[in-house]
């Protein structure tokens, strides 16, 4: 009989996990697995923001797959999904087709922008290693640039369009890169502005109490940050953005960090979507085809509160073990083990040696909070790739140039 097949879509935080797991506790003889993912690397996801503002080099952030998987028991296809099938449980790559019997998708998220006008075009967006390359180099463009033409003052004004998770750490991070640019470019600091606009009454991620909030916030108005709150962007054109009140702020540089939907691969694939993630039944299976298992950013997991969870590293990771386990149960034809999210807390880094969030219920701030962020940094390095990829990643790590 032949052994059943497993595809896993996407090496991000869920997939990836899922395939560790399973090359760990499989024995070769009851599954035949394949992952792919569109490029030969992962990306640590949760790095993004520093190397976006140049603070931290991107090879920090990024590890070769054949690093983390066994080939031996886990088969790699470095190639892009175009189409999933699940009615005929099979999927598309660029080059061939690949069926299954079960299917496991990861594969994250892409950037909403609630159809307003101009974001596709004129705006960057924090997703990927290729996309942070773009930004980093952007901003230093946009730094010599405003010395062949002085009077340009846009060219040093750096928009940042949502105060969430994403738009805060970058922000923390853009900040603390704007001195060193301005020595390497010989800018007066004074004519650099970072505006991070937001369209709800407060920065920071919600969900963080008022205090952490009000700490955040003075902590990057220290470093120079002007905050737009209750302040929708309309619009954004090649040469700044539209307000909501009408303002139009000129800018060389707007990042667009205004939230996420699931892949649209999903919705193409006919699954039932809100904002592109598919909600799981409570093992992480799609309700239309329970032969489909979805992780991470594609999928919508319900509190036992009735409300639906945040998308985030954290959940993925724990969806990958739980993904594992079940695939190991359902081909040993045994019940399958319902997912249930252990919160741990959740951190926003500031920049360097500041953040502020919860561990559990408890509220950390300052530089223990920025520790401790490290220290969970440190230690999804260890889930994956064991001491070595901290020595490599945190410790011995590439070094970034000014
Ligand atoms: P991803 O990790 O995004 O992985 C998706 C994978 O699928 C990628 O490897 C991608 O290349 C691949 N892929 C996509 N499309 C295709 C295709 N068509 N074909 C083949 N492969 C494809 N969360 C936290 O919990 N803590 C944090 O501190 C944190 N910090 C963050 C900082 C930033 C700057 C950002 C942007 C996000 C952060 N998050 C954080 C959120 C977290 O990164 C995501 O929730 C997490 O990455 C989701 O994991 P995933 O497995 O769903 O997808
Ligand atoms: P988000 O949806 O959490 O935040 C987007 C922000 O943009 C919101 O505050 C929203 O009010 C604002 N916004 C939306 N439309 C706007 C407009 N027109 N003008 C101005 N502001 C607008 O998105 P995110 O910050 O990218 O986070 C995505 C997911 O990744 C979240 O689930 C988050 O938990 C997770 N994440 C976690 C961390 C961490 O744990 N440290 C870091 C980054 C991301």
């Amino acid at each position: 009989m032949s052994k059943p097949k497993v595809v896993i879509l996407g090496a991000g935080y869920g997939g990836l996990v899922t395939a560790i797991r399973l090359q760990k506790q499989m024995k070769a003889s009851e599954m035949d697995v394949t992952l792919v993912n569109k490029h030969d690397y992962h990306y640590i996801t949760t790095h993004l923001h520093m190397p976006a503002a140049g603070t931290d080099h991107h090879e920090n952030a990024r590890v070769a797959i054949a690093d983390l998987i066994d080939e031996r028991k886990i088969h790699f296809v470095k190639s892009t999904v175009s189409q999933i099938l699940p009615e005929e449980k099979k999927v598309v790559l660029g080059d061939r087709d690949l069926s299954y019997d079960y299917l496991v998708i990861g594969l994250g998220s892409e950037t909403e922008t609630f159809g307003i006008p101009g974001m596709t075009e004129y705006a960057m967006s924090i997703k990927s290693i290729n996309s942070v390359r773009f930004i980093r180099q952007h901003i230093e463009y946009m730094f010599a640039k405003s010395k062949m033409e002085p009077k340009r003052k846009e060219y040093l004004t750096f928009v940042v369009g949502g105060a969430g998770f994403t738009g805060t750490e970058f922000v923390g991070e853009l900040a603390d890169r704007i001195p060193v640019l301005s020595r390497t470019y010989d800018v007066d600091p004074s004519t650099v502005q970072i505006i991070n606009i937001e369209a709800s009454p407060s920065a920071l991620p919600p969900g963080l109490p008022e205090d952490l909030v009000e700490y955040g916030m003075e902590v990057m108005r220290r470093k120079g940050v002007q905050y737009k709150l209750s302040t929708p962007i309309k619009e954004c054109t090649p040469d700044g953005v539209i307000l909501g009140n009408g303002e139009f702020i000129r800018a060389g540089t707007v990042v667009w960090s205004g939230g996420i939907r699931g892949n649209s691969l999903l919705q193409q694939a006919g699954f039932d979507v809100q904002r592109g993630r598919v909600k799981v039944d409570e093992c992480l299976r799609s309700y239309q085809y329970p032969d489909v298992f979805i992780t991470g950013d594609c999928s919508i997991v319900m509190s036992p509160e009735g409300t639906p969870y945040p998308a985030n590293a954290q959940i993925a990771v724990q969806q990958g073990y739980n993904v594992a386990r079940n695939l190991l149960c359902a081909v040993r034809g045994r019940d399958l083990k319902p997912f249930a999210y252990d919160f741990k807390g959740t951190v926003a880094s500031l920049g360097k040696g500041e953040a502020v969030g919860l561990l559990k219920v408890k509220k950390v701030k300052g530089k223990f909070a920025a520790l401790l962020k490290k220290v969970i940094d440190a230690r999804y390095l260890y889930l994956i790739g064991g001491i070595p990829l901290i020595w490599k990643k945190m410790i011995f790590k590439q070094k970034t140039t000014a």
